[in-house]
């Protein structure tokens, strides 16, 4: 037991994930409401053997979080610590949500140059499994980190710069490196965006696919199985002013949570109609135009439950993958409703990235909670693997420490300085065990 009895803790005592594919009862679940906080519980769990995962938002599908010992969220420990108006950098503390982020740097005119789908994560945890959106010259959220200031399994407080060699292999860490409490960013002038959505042909985006990615700053896809309409979506920066986009917000939620819960249930309970409401679904996209803040745009709600895989493979080889998962799609009857998001996201140089030196296409397969997901799931990432297809740490899948020390070259160098930094396992649960060692 902790004896700081001014800590508080949690009043119920089982963690479940966003998407419910797991739960775990922690003996210990701890909001420290300071670096010092974190930094005597680390003493004592070190003095007392004890392990510690540490949670964001819960919004990992894998179990990187689960733990029957000790659980710490930093939920009250959020905010700007700094803003360097004149290099363009934020300094957070690591429990601030990105949602949280981009309205306090919207006030003072700047906003993270890219997000994922959605903001509610917390930016530590968005950083540890390289959390990303899309466009191919940004890399992940990780790739934006200046420095991490991380408390270490002896208690010290140890800062990473971008320039220190142990930084690549630091920062895509699943949390396995120590407890992160604060994060320096780069940020960008806040950029009005023309966001476009518009049906096209599968035939014509496979024909122009590549001009697609590099005409437009941000660029994603979604595929309906069954179908051959896409949904495209793009991202500029334009000179026009602002919109006020409420009408296309509560659109999105209506179409993109409300009906689709409602379709999900239909499906759930008719497996066969899948296919139609698939095809139905993509029929239904609305071409839409509008000029918004970046921040504005890039993340939307999501309330429908569903589960996700998603692997990153290398950008040249899309076209050909696409093939592939169309043509096992078509020929295999699976019941899926949920269309394919395809993005794009630049190389990087951080050990653990899905884009560790290489461009990639990042592809992501959904089905809604409580449906049956592994053979679509297994036979999707069956085409993954043909491709060398490096998975989402924070997403499905079933690869195994052999698999990833041949997908991630530098998986190895990873492990060692894991262990320098974290020599008595202090930050492993048995997932990541078997996920780095079996
Ligand atoms: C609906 C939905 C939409 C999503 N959209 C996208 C998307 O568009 N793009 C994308 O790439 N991913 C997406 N994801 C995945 C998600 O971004 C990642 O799983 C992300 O890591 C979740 O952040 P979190 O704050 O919930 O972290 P958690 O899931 O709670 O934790 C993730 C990891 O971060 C570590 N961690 C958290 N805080 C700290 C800390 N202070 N110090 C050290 N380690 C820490 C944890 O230990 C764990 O290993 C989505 C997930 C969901 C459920």
């Amino acid at each position: 037991m902790f004896s700081m009895t001014s800590l508080v803790r949690s009043k119920t005592n089982t963690f479940y994930n966003w998407a419910q594919t797991f739960h775990s009862e922690p003996t210990d679940w701890l909001y420290p409401e300071s670096v010092a906080d974190v930094q005597e519980i680390i003493n004592q769990s070190r003095m007392q053997k004890r392990t510690i995962r540490v949670v964001g938002a819960g919004h990992s599908f894998t179990p990187l979080v689960a733990t029957s010992d000790c659980l710490i969220s930093l939920e009250r420990l959020t905010g700007i610590i700094s803003l360097d108006d004149k290099n363009e950098t934020v300094t957070v503390l690591a429990g601030t949500k990105l949602f949280d982020l981009s309205e306090r740097l919207a006030i003072h005119g700047f906003s993270l140059e890219n997000l994922g789908d959605i903001n509610v994560q917390s930016i530590a945890g968005a950083i540890a499994t390289g959390t990303h959106g899309t466009g191919i010259t940004f890399g992940s959220i990780s790739t934006q980190v200046d420095s991490l200031t991380i408390v270490k399994a002896d208690g010290s407080l140890y800062t990473l710069r971008s320039h220190d060699d142990e930084f690549a292999g630091a920062v895509v860490s699943l949390g396995t490196f120590g407890i992160v409490v604060s994060v320096t960013l780069r940020v960008v002038k806040r950029p009005i965006y023309h966001y476009e959505s518009a049906k096209v042909q599968f035939i014509d985006l496979q024909r122009d696919l590549f001009q697609w990615i590099e005409r437009h700053q941000h660029f994603e896809f979604f595929l309906f199985p069954h179908s051959d309409t896409v949904h495209v979506k793009t991202m500029n920066p334009s000179d026009h002013g602002p919109e006020d986009i409420t009408k296309h917000k509560t659109t999105s939620l209506v179409v993109e949570n409300y009906l689709l819960q409602c379709v999900s249930s239909v499906c759930k309970t008719f497996p066969k109609s899948s296919k139609f409401f698939s095809r139905l679904s993509s029929n239904a996209v609305s071409e839409t135009s509008l000029h918004a803040p970046s921040d504005e745009l890039f993340s939307t709600a999501r309330n429908v439950r569903f589960v996700e895989m998603e692997y990153a493979v290398p950008l040249e080889k899309l076209p050909q993958i696409l093939a592939h998962i169309r043509t096992a799609l078509h020929t295999s009857n699976y019941n899926v409703h949920f269309p394919i998001e395809v993005r794009t996201v630049k190389a990087d140089q951080l050990w653990l990235s899905p884009s560790y030196e290489r461009s990639s296409a990042y592809i992501a397969f959904h089905m809604y909670s409580g449906t049956e997901f592994r053979p679509y799931f297994k036979a999707m990432e069956a085409i993954m693997d043909t491709f060398n297809g490096r998975p989402h740490w924070g997403k499905l899948h079933t690869k195994s420490s052999n698999q990833l020390r041949v997908l991630y070259p530098r998986f190895q160098d990873f492990l060692q300085l894991r262990d320098e930094f974290d020599p008595d396992q202090m930050f492993l649960n048995s997932y990541l065990r078997e996920l780095f060692y079996h």
